[in-house]
């Protein structure tokens, strides 16, 4: 079966490496660097991939900012050998939205989740009429605005992003409050500590029948297979579990969710890698190197909507249903 393609033109690369977002991956680093320099005995060691559950051992090992990672060998998923508490990961990410201002990419995201609901309705022939964020909208209450502006049929509610033990015990009581038919978490499956406990609080917690939508960095994507840690997205703080295809698939179903669509509706992995490549001092790859140098537009173009038909793009998107 073809998979969906989400592109209609190139995006810029200057909003992935712009000055601004240079500046967010140094001080993200900053935050982990200082974390790492205290007492870190409370953070928690996984013993074992935490999307398909291959034992560490059998992963290679590589690290990044002094943070060790694996590769699963079984799935291809990228871990973090040892995560943060989630209180201590909540608290960082608040200090450092309540610091910059939301870029205009992430908008573009959220307006993208929002045309993702309305093809779903149309598909499922089902009515998703209350939908609960889970800790998006947080990053930019302007958003709102545009959430009201994009659905005015729809319910919304939103979970804000405040310091959690692990147990998402305010996730539970919001889903118990509002009963939604669909729940919204974006970009947040990387950067939990526990994304296993996060899924089955959302099923635990909600009737059968509630469609989730998932959306997470992919490791099978070609930016992650050619530059690995030195792709610009990888900030170890916000990707601590880079899932892939299959990873994400193991965990979802072993936590009791039926899959309804996987895609892949990353955008930037041909300017990523053209910049990369184009750059002074970057090593050579056989064929990479010369493909990217010697790219135009549409060469750039046509291998984005190739890496999203193959399920090779660097955004994966799950919808689920409980
Ligand atoms: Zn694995």
């Amino acid at each position: 079966m073809q998979t969906p393609v989400f592109i209609d033109q190139l995006p810029d690369v200057s909003a992935v490496v712009s000055h601004k977002s240079g500046q967010y991956r140094h001080q993200r680093n900053k935050a982990l660097l200082d974390l790492l320099l205290k007492d870190h005995s409370d953070w928690q060691t996984r013993s074992a991939c935490p999307a398909c559950g291959q034992e560490r051992g059998k992963s290679r090992s590589f690290s990044h900012t002094f943070m060790d990672f694996q590769r699963c060998s079984n799935c291809n998923s990228i871990y973090a050998a040892d995560v943060p508490p989630q209180v201590v990961l909540d608290n960082l990410r608040l200090e450092q939205i309540n610091a910059t201002e939301p870029g205009k990419d992430r908008e573009f995201e959220f307006i993208s989740l929002l045309n993702w609901i309305s093809l779903t309705e149309a598909r499922l022939e089902r009515s998703l009429d209350s939908v609960l964020d889970v800790r998006f909208c947080t990053q930019a209450p302007d958003w709102q605005d545009t959430v009201q502006r994009q659905s005015r049929n729809r319910s919304w509610h939103f979970l804000p992003l405040t310091p959690d033990d692990g147990t998402f015990a305010s996730l539970k009581a919001k889903l118990r409050e509002t009963n939604p038919k669909a729940v919204l978490v974006p970009a947040e499956m990387d950067r939990t500590a526990d994304p296993a406990m996060l899924l089955q609080v959302i099923r635990e917690n909600s009737p059968a029948g509630t469609i989730v939508f998932v959306t997470s960095s992919c490791a099978d994507g070609l930016e992650y297979e050619i530059l690995g840690a030195d792709s610009p997205s990888f900030i170890p703080l916000d990707r601590l579990t880079i899932f892939s295809i299959c990873g994400f698939k193991t965990l979802a179903e072993k936590s009791g969710y039926e899959i309804l669509e996987t895609s892949t509706p990353g955008r930037f992995d041909a300017v990523i890698l053209e910049r990369y490549f184009k750059s002074a001092d970057n090593a050579d790859i056989p064929f990479w190197s010369g493909f990217f140098r010697e790219a135009d537009k549409n060469r750039l173009h046509d291998l984005q909507i190739l890496l999203q038909r193959s399920l090779k793009s660097g955004v994966l998107r799950f919808l689920l249903e409980t």
